[in-house]
């Protein structure tokens, strides 16, 4: 590749919208351009990059023996009537008419269209165990795209489905894919962790995400420090409180003049946080619910959603919370309201709590559930903290921030049954299929790579990863010994099977300096001023910034060297 004749248009400046690493340097390497919300397309760089993965991604699923195909991106939607996800998916789920008026939707995964096939194709128990993926852009019309090409509303996915006659050949299924998604993330040279996972709108008994460790992550993960306990917080349940013993004390209602916040309360009151119980509000498609957590502890929105079964629900605003209880934000308690009220099961081991007074100005001192206020349903509604104990050993738990970049379920007969997918037993019988479903982000895990590996000049890609492997630096374009040496290494290189970019642009040697830091790539090799007075080039790592001076006859072949090094481990 020639610089001069490629489309890499880096900029000095960082784009204002960008918040994240490699939302910032995606942009200003020149690999990546915004068309619309959520919604980029590849540049030549951004596009190598992507190709990498998914090369790591096709050689280890065809490994585990999955076989590739390609499924439509346009899906009718009578497909997802007939597994009920028409309407569980939700609004990411996006809907239109064709001229006949018919409707389809665009594939945000492919689970209905993957079981038609294999409802139709396969029909006795010899075409089992069978693994089908593939490689695809896959749309989603997420709430809050952001984050480059982290969260887009279209991206590139690996998705795979596996078909078993039984829950045994299933488990076997599940565990090939969890083990090859080991291999593809070691060879991506990625930091990451399996954690148990939520099973979420897609159903299924168990799963396993796939993390990348990153401050930036949108996932929080749950680790314990003694056993192997590792779960997306979403997931982790909470051990239950000990119950408090204490007897009940007379309920008050007190004044709290403008007292709204927890922390007001608290201080005018001089109590803890976790003296007061919070009433929150969260609406769903079809009903209003009131969530009780203590003061200190946050709602777990994906353990609410579990809890009522929907896909989506959302946090009430002002109005609406004074639509549903006819009491203004800060002042709504448990006592007296029609609201369904769903209590974490830590407060329901508490004692003389406070809690709003439902009406202005006031609040509610030694409340207590079962006298003051009956529970619709008392369950695990809350995140997890880091001074909870782990819920198998009873260790100390870790928090940390993590990006999911693929995900293992066991989905078991859900699909097949809903759709009617069976095969022939042995014995002639009819039996559903059982299945499993396994995704990985092949556009997001560019994004966590670099989220993983850059620092203050530019990305820094690890040598799997990247979109050339050596970028190639000509100082002297007027100097015919010095171009006479890039051009025949360049050659030479590329004859070798190196992937390399040679930077044969008229520009200063700061400026190529820059952008080859820029764009990450993981040797740099200069050609300049110490050829002509040294016989030298020099050949330097991006992560380290270890220079080697070599004669030009020795280059390729400590390239080669290095490079096989950093690929085989
Ligand atoms: P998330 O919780 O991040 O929304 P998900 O659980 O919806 O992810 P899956 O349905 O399991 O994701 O999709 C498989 C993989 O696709 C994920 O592990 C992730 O790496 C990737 N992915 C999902 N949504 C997006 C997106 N909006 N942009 C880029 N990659 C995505
Ligand atoms: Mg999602």
């Amino acid at each position: 590749m020639r610089y001069s004749k490629t489309l890499i248009p880096t900029l000095k400046e960082t784009p204002a919208e960008a918040e994240v690493a490699s939302h910032r340097l995606l942009l200003r390497a020149g690999f990546i351009r915004k068309l619309t919300a959520g919604i980029y397309t590849y540049l030549p760089m951004g596009l190598a990059a992507v190709r990498k993965v998914e090369q790591i991604v096709r050689e280890e699923m065809n490994k585990a023996g999955a076989q590739e195909l390609l499924m439509p991106m346009v899906q009718p939607t009578d497909l997802w009537r007939e597994t009920g996800r028409y309407e569980k998916y939700g609004p990411e789920l996006l809907r239109f008419h064709d001229r006949h008026n018919r409707e389809s939707c665009l594939g945000p995964t492919h689970e209905e269209v993957i079981t038609d096939l294999a409802r139709r194709e396969i029909r006795s128990y010899r075409d089992l165990p069978i693994n089908l993926y593939q490689i695809q852009t896959k749309f989603r019309d997420e709430i809050r795209p952001r984050f480059g090409l982290m969260r887009g509303r279209e991206f590139i996915m690996k998705d795979a489905y596996s078909f078993d006659v039984d829950d045994i050949a299933a488990t076997k299924s599940y565990e090939i894919m969890y083990e090859a998604y080991k291999s593809i993330f070691t060879r991506c040279g990625l930091e990451f962790r399996a954690v148990e996972a939520d099973s979420g709108s897609i159903g299924g008994s168990s799963s396993h995400e796939f993390m990348v460790l990153a401050d930036t992550g949108e996932d929080t993960l749950v680790i314990c420090s003694a056993c192997d306990y590792a779960a997306n917080s979403e997931k982790a349940s909470v051990a239950a409180a000990a119950i408090d013993e204490s007897e009940m004390l007379p309920l008050e209602k007190v004044e709290t003049p403008g007292k709204r916040k927890v922390s007001a309360v608290c201080e005018f009151m001089a109590i803890k946080p976790s003296e007061l119980v919070k009433t929150m509000v969260f609406k769903t498609d079809d009903e209003t619910v009131a969530v009780l957590v203590r003061g200190d502890r946050e709602v777990q929105e994906v353990k609410l959603k579990n809890l009522l079964g929907v896909a989506d629900v959302d946090m009430a605003d002002d109005k609406e919370v004074f639509d549903a209880t006819g009491v203004p934000t800060g002042y709504l308690g448990p006592v007296g309201i029609t609201v369904k009220l769903l209590v974490d099961q830590e407060v329901a081991a508490m004692k003389n709590f406070v809690v709003g007074g439902n009406e202005k100005n006031f609040h509610m001192i030694n409340v207590n559930i079962g006298r003051d206020f009956e529970a619709a349903e008392v369950a695990d509604l809350r995140q997890i903290s880091p001074e909870d104990p782990c819920p198998i050993c009873g260790g100390k738990l870790n928090l940390k921030e993590g990006i999911e970049i693929g995900h293992v379920f066991k989905l078991g007969t859900g699909y097949s049954k809903s759709m009617n997918a069976v095969y022939q037993t042995k014995d002639g019988k009819d039996q559903h299929m059982v299945m499993g479903t396994y995704g990985i982000g092949i556009s997001r895990i560019v994004a966590a790579a670099i989220e993983q590996n850059h620092d203050e000049n530019g990305m820094i890609f690890p040598m799997p990863l990247a979109p050339v492997q050596v970028v190639l630096l000509n100082l002297g374009l007027k100097d015919q010994q010095i171009t006479d040496v890039a051009e025949s290494l360049y050659k030479e290189m590329q004859e070798k099977g190196v992937e390399v970019l040679i930077d044969d642009r008229d520009e200063r040697p700061g400026f190529k300096f820059k952008d080859a830091d820029l764009l990450g790539i993981p040797l740099r090799i200069t050609v300049g001023k110490s050829l002509t007075k040294n016989g030298v080039v020099e050949l330097r790592h991006r992560k380290d910034g270890i220079t080697e001076e070599l004669a030009p006859e020795n280059v390729t072949a400590r390239v080669l060297e290095i490079i096989q090094s950093a690929i085989n481990g």
